[in-house]
C-alpha cells in the first residue's frame, strides 16, 4: 500500500526524504547535493564518525541487521538508494519491500560480487577479461592451465582498490597459492597488458532515459586512483565505444539511478569493462565543478523520479584524489596554500579527522584549458605535498 503511494505521487523537494544506506563520503556528497536542493536526506550508517553524518538531515546508527533500524529508516524515507554495494543482500531486500529502493536490489547484488558480475557481462554479449571461476586449488590449476600465462586472482566477495588480489605471472604452484589465499570463492582474470584505464558515468531515469558523461582517463597508484583526467585523450571512436556498452548496461540491469563502469583499453582500441559501480565514483568526482550537473545531483534526480540533468562538461578537468600519505602526519593536514593560489582548483575534503595509511581524505578538482595543462598543475601539487609529507 505505502508503496503505491509512493510510486504514484510523485514527491518533489521540499517534500521527499532519501534514505541512503551507507555513510562515507558519497553519502556526504549525495547529502550535500540534496541540501542544495531541499531534499531531506537519512543516513544509515554504523559509527558517528562516519563521513555523511554531519551533513545528513538525520542518522540511524545501527547495524544493517538491526529490525528496528530498518523500520526507522523505511518510515523516514520516502525513496531509498545506496551509497557503497557491500551491503547484504537481505538488507536490500527488507528495504525493498517497504520503500522504493534505487537501483534494485538485484543490480546492487550483480555488481557486489565479481562473479555474478563477470556472469552477467558473458550472458549480455558485454565484452569482459577472460576469467574463471575459483572454489578450489584444483580449479586454480585448471584455469592456470587454461589460460597460460599472466593472471590476477581476486576475491569474488567485498573486493574494492586493489583490496584481495594476487597478481600471478603463471608458473606458481596452484595449491600453495589457493592454501594461502584468504577467500574460498574467487575468479580468476587474465592480466591485460591495457594501453589506459577509462571510465565512464551514466544514469538512467525512471522513464529508462539514459544520459552518460565524458569517459575518463585513470591513473592509480598503489592500486587506489590517483588522478581522473576529463576528457580521456583517447579518440572519439572509443568515447562513443564506452557511451554505448554502459547504456547497455544500464538497459540490461534495468537500472535506476547512477553508475560507474571501469574499463581496460587495449592497444588496438577496444574495451573490456573491469568493473561496474551501482553508485556514484570516485572517477566522476570531477562532475562536481566540471559538469553542468554533477554524478551526486543526478543520482538524487534519478532516484526521486525527476528529470535528469545535462551531463555536459563545461571545462576540461583533473580530479586528484587527496590520499592520506599526503598529510605529514594523522591529524596534520597538507599546506592547502598553494592550491587556493590556484584560482581554478577547488578543494572537497571529507572530513575525516585521522589521515591512516593511505585512506581517502579528500579530492581536488582542477579546471584547465585542456586536460595536459589541468594535469601538469595537479601533478605538481601532489609532487609537493607528497614531498613535504615524508
Ligand atoms: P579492481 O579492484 O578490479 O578495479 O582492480 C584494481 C586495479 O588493478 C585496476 O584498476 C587495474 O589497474 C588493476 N587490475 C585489475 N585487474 C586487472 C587485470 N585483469 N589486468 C590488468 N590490471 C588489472
Amino acid at each position: 500500500m505505502q508503496q503505491h503511494l509512493h510510486e504514484s505521487i510523485p514527491l518533489h523537494p521540499p517534500h521527499c526524504v532519501v534514505g541512503v544506506i551507507g555513510g562515507g563520503q558519497l553519502g556526504r556528497m549525495l547529502a550535500l547535493a540534496a541540501r542544495r536542493m531541499g531534499v531531506r536526506t537519512v543516513i544509515w550508517t554504523g559509527g558517528l564518525e562516519a563521513p555523511a553524518v554531519e551533513v545528513a538531515d538525520e542518522v540511524i546508527d545501527l547495524p544493517f541487521d538491526d529490525p528496528a533500524a530498518l523500520d526507522r529508516f523505511c518510515a523516514t524515507a520516502t525513496v531509498a538508494t545506496v551509497e557503497f554495494e557491500n551491503i547484504p543482500r537481505e538488507t536490500l531486500e527488507a528495504v525493498a519491500a517497504k520503500t522504493p529502493l534505487h537501483p534494485s536490489p538485484s543490480a546492487i547484488s550483480i555488481c557486489q560480487n565479481r562473479e555474478r558480475e563477470k556472469e552477467f557481462l558473458r550472458q549480455n554479449d558485454i565484452p569482459h577479461t577472460w576469467f574463471a571461476v575459483i572454489s578450489s586449488a584444483e580449479d586454480l590449476a585448471a584455469a592456470m592451465a587454461e589460460l597460460n600465462g599472466p593472471a590476477v586472482l581476486k576475491t569474488a566477495a567485498f573486493g574494492y582498490d586493489g583490496k584481495g588480489q594476487l597478481k600471478l605471472e603463471g608458473n606458481e604452484n596452484p595449491t600453495e597459492i589457493w592454501e594461502t589465499f584468504e577467500s574460498d570463492r574467487a575468479v580468476l582474470e587474465a592480466w591485460v597488458p591495457f594501453e589506459r584505464e577509462l571510465s565512464i558515468m551514466a544514469a538512467r531515469s525512471s522513464d529508462g532515459t539514459i544520459v552518460t558523461y565524458d569517459p575518463a582517463e585513470n591513473r592509480h597508484r598503489h592500486h587506489i586512483l590517483d588522478v581522473s583526467i576529463v576528457p580521456a585523450r583517447v579518440s572519439l571512436s572509443v568515447s562513443i565505444e564506452a557511451a554505448e556498452i554502459a547504456r547497455r548496461i544500464a538497459e540490461a540491469l534495468d537500472y535506476r539511478g547512477i553508475l560507474g563502469v571501469e574499463f581496460f583499453l587495449n592497444h588496438d582500441g577496444t574495451l573490456l569493462v573491469n568493473e561496474i559501480a551501482p553508485r556514484p565514483h570516485n572517477s566522476g568526482h570531477h562532475t562536481l565543478d566540471a559538469c553542468a550537473t554533477s554524478q551526486f545531483e543526478q543520482q538524487l534526480r534519478a532516484v526521486i523520479g525527476l528529470p535528469l540533468g545535462s551531463p555536459r562538461l563545461l571545462s576540461p578537468v583533473v580530479m586528484l584524489n587527496l590520499l592520506g600519505d599526503f598529510w605529514p602526519a594523522e591529524t596534520t593536514p597538507p599546506n592547502w596554500l598553494p592550491l587556493f593560489e590556484d584560482e581554478e582548483a577547488f578543494l572537497h575534503l571529507y572530513g575525516k579527522r585521522r589521515a591512516i595509511g593511505r585512506r581517502k581524505m579528500g579530492h581536488a578538482n582542477f579546471l584547465g584549458a585542456d586536460a595536459d595543462e589541468a594535469l601538469s598543475r595537479a601533478e605538481g601539487l601532489k609532487l609537493l605535498w607528497l614531498d613535504a609529507a615524508k
